[in-house]
């Protein structure tokens, strides 16, 4: 795996999480040197944790279950030949999905049950939906939406080789298919917001983004999250809830969302506490010119540095009124 080279970083970048971290901005940087941890979720449709164990480590690999009571989260602690993770029979029999262990936190906080209808909303390449459906047994409804072909093509083989057998798989644009769903007046149980986002928590396993990253695009999402939010919250049922995640550090596409959604539906939504397995960060209460409502920091802010994961953003909350 190619390491990152935090001398690729911008400037604008450095300035920013300086901002954000102060004092730890150093951990910061040697976290993201480091070579992230690899890890798997058992996918519980097709095996049990503890069957999918003992065949690995028939192979020879060795695995740690660092999570109670998520056993299904597995850490492979040896070396492995480059690509080995994807060409084993037991991946391509959909036993696991190689996941990131922070990208597995937003279901866990959105705690989908069977029989439930469930919306989400950025779906490809498929991780989030496949924990979804082994969470919800196979049962309820997902409609999976995405709105690039090409990643769509990603995501229906990932359900198909997971034996996901609830989800209904979507093209349109998020913002776009949620007030066509309105019309057709649902009201779903669970909605998932996995953002676009301009990616800063995945510099360490993906070191180019280092070279992509502006501040035009941290800019320009925040419009296009705020839109996806607004019109997923009105297809939302009362009671129902939504969890808001992205793998980005930026406030503009995290606490600054969930300060304008605050706002925008004031009276009938509610931010809850998560409980998530891993050390994480309570949200920011200002940035630059901006203060935030006191409720987001109810938010979740993931760090590279805190628990050996990449960096994200999670925050949940319940439609309390129409
Ligand atoms: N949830 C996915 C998973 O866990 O595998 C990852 C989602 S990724 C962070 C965000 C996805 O949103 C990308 O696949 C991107 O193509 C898609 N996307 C971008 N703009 C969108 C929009 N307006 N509506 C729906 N999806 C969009």
């Amino acid at each position: 795996m190619t390491r990152l080279d935090s001398a690729n970083l911008k400037p604008l970048f450095i300035e920013r999480m300086k901002e954000l971290l102060g004092d730890d901005f150093d951990n910061y940087i040697e976290a993201i040197e480091r070579e992230p941890p690899r890890s798997i979720r058992c996918n519980t449709l097709k095996i049990s944790p503890s069957d999918l164990k003992k065949r690995l480590e028939a192979k020879g690999w060795k695995l740690s279950q660092k999570f109670k009571k998520n056993p299904e989260i597995m850490i492979i602690e040896n070396e492995l030949e480059p690509g080995e993770l994807g060409r084993s029979v037991e991946h391509v029999l959909g036993y696991y999905y190689v996941q990131e262990i922070a990208s597995m936190l937003p279901v866990i906080a959105l705690n989908p049950k069977p029989d439930e209808l469930v919306l989400d909303l950025c779906a490809a390449p498929g991780s989030k939906t496949t924990q979804i459906a082994s969470l919800m047994k196979n049962t309820g409804t997902i409609i999976a939406n995405e709105v690039s072909l090409g990643r769509i093509k990603i995501l229906a083989s990932n359900t198909e080789r997971c034996g996901v057998t609830n989800v209904v798989i979507t093209k349109q644009d998020g913002a776009a298919l949620c007030r066509k769903l309105k019309k057709l007046d649902y009201g779903f149980d669970k909605i998932l917001i996995d953002a676009p986002c301009s990616g800063e928590g995945t510099l360490r396993s993906t070191p180019k983004t280092a070279i992509m990253w502006n501040i035009n695009t941290v800019r320009k999402l925040s419009g296009v999250q705020k839109d996806l939010f607004s019109n997923a919250f009105s297809i939302l049922k009362k009671g129902g809830e939504i969890v808001y995640s992205t793998c980005t550090h930026s406030p503009e596409e995290n606490e600054g969302v969930v300060n304008s959604i605050l706002e925008e539906f004031k009276g009938q939504i509610k931010i809850e506490r998560i409980n998530i397995p891993i050390k994480s960060r309570e949200g920011i209460s200002k940035w630059k010119e901006r203060e935030y409502l006191e409720d987001v920091k109810y938010s979740c802010r993931i760090y590279p540095q805190d628990d050996e994961t990449e960096g994200f953003f999670i925050a949940k909350f319940r439609k309390v009124g129409d």
